[in-house]
């Protein structure tokens, strides 16, 4: 949304605040949904059982005429498959293994040259991604895909986990609800048009989340759903105050979910935690059942995984996530480098909860957040070095060195000289012989778009040693 609507916007009083937020759902609601979102989603629903080969004749007929769209009708495509024709190369681009990757960057300098040349660019609507770092991405959307899709995340984001739309939810996001400097509550608003209650993931001091808390049991919600850091935050000050937030399911997204946070936020809404998997460009889905499996959703998305030589990586081992969109067919995205990784275990493997979705291994995180060891090890994940009973709220770990690594992190109190022992070893463990700096701060402050970064990597690739195997911990 334009800045001076936001600006004016936070200035009102709340009731106005409020009624201008609900307009602006009332819109969103009629952009996302019509008459035909019951049937498209449970159409969805169907497809969740259905068998291999249905599938794949789906999939396959879905991603032959995505092809053909992009390299007929995309002018980025058009030109790409006429460069190469021109060079003499007969390769087919109805074989999704003969295309380019495609990284944000390309997209990103010129959104418009992969919209489809019969759309009306003027009449589609214009999604931005709150991307975290640079300039958002602007994508072209019609409403009939717009529809499809909000039909689709109805049907596996909601359905899945006995909630609708229609009922009363919360979100933690990092919408601009309340100004930044805003020291007051209240930091979220009820939307009417949306039936939800928007808190504000950048809104967290111990008061104004305290005061979000108060809002949550006063507006009789049904779910909830946010980033995992932000739930995290708001479970722990309602342990704090001996609260509870009942809820039918918490749903995360955007964010690794750690087993840490799923039990402090699974205790605290008194519910189970069920986490998502998507991307702002909608070229990939999956969710979480009942039986704690990722499911793709292939009707979203056809996913792949890349190593670093950009080359497919074997079955089962991580690597980036590629996808392509099936969604959006008026501005395909292509085996685009979504810079998540994850692994694909073997297709055949089924699960108990009866849908017959493939599955997804664990995403580990953004690539762009990889820390290295001294060794050459990649190291994904971070949390193992933090379990136990710390008496921390939120840490972020900054590798400033290939050897030297400063610790923030929001706690009551300093941590004692016995506890920063304790931890410097087990990341010297970890990381090999390295300096710890360790950083109390009452709050870590989050990204322009609320999400919380907990690791970040300031030594340049071309200082990194060479790899080993990559490491969890
Ligand atoms: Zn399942």
């Amino acid at each position: 949304m334009n800045r001076s609507i936001i600006n004016l916007y936070q200035s009102l009083p709340y009731p106005l605040r409020s009624a201008a937020a609900s307009t602006w759902g009332y819109y969103l609601r009629w952009l996302r949904y019509s008459g035909e979102t019951e049937t498209l989603a449970a159409e969805a629903l169907e497809r969740d059982h259905w068998s291999a080969s249905q599938w794949r004749n789906w999939t396959e007929e879905r991603l032959a005429y995505t092809l053909h769209r992009a390299a007929t009708r995309v002018p980025f495509y058009r030109s790409y498959w006429s460069e190469r024709r021109a060079r003499g190369d007969r390769s087919s681009w109805e074989r999704l293994e003969n295309w380019p990757l495609l990284n944000k960057e390309s997209v990103r300098q010129s959104p418009e040259a992969f919209v489809a040349d019969d759309c009306n660019i003027r009449r589609m609507h214009v999604w931005f991604t709150s991307g975290s770092t640079g300039t958002p991405l602007r994508l072209y959307w019609s409403r009939r895909n717009i529809r499809r899709w909000y039909a689709l995340f109805e049907a596996r984001s909601r359905r899945w986990y006995g909630v609708s739309r229609h009922d009363r939810w919360a979100i933690v996001g990092g919408q601009r609800v309340a100004a930044i400097e805003q020291k007051e509550s209240p930091v979220w608003v009820w939307n009417r048009g949306l039936n939800q209650l928007y808190v504000s993931a950048i809104h967290l001091s111990p008061a104004l989340a305290h005061a979000s808390i108060d809002a949550i049991r006063a507006h009789n919600l049904k779910y909830i759903v946010g980033y995992p850091s932000a739930l995290q935050v708001l479970a722990q000050y309602a342990q704090q105050s001996g609260v509870t937030l009942p809820m039918s399911v918490a749903i995360t997204n955007a964010e690794p979910l750690f087993d840490s946070q799923r039990d402090i936020i699974s205790s605290a809404f008194c519910c189970p935690v069920r986490d998502t998997y998507g991307s702002a460009e909608v070229v990939a889905g999956a969710g979480e059942c009942e039986c704690g499996s990722m499911h793709l959703w292939p009707d979203t998305g056809i996913v792949e995984v890349f190593n670093r030589n950009h080359d497919p990586a074997p079955q089962g081992l991580p690597g980036e996530l590629v996808c392509t969109g099936l969604v959006n067919d008026d501005m395909p995205l292509i085996r685009y480098c979504t810079r998540d990784s994850a692994s694909l275990p073997d297709p055949r493997e089924r699960c108990g909860c009866g849908r017959n979705l493939p599955l997804l291994g664990k995403v580990e995180g953004r690539l762009d957040d990889v820390l290295v060891a001294r060794d050459g090890r990649r190291i994904t994940r971070i949390d193992g070095i933090f379990k136990g009973q710390l008496p921390v709220r939120e840490v972020q770990v900054i590798q400033e060195a290939i050897d030297r690594i400063r610790v923030v992190y929001a706690a009551e109190a300093r941590l004692s000289p016995q506890c920063q022992r304790d931890l410097t070893k087990r990341f010297v463990d970890v990381f090999g012989e390295t300096s710890l700096q360790f950083d109390w701060v009452p709050q870590i402050s989050r990204l322009p778009n609320g999400k919380f970064r907990s690791a970040t990597c300031l030594v340049p690739p071309e200082d990194w040693p060479p790899k080993k195997v990559s490491s969890h911990v």
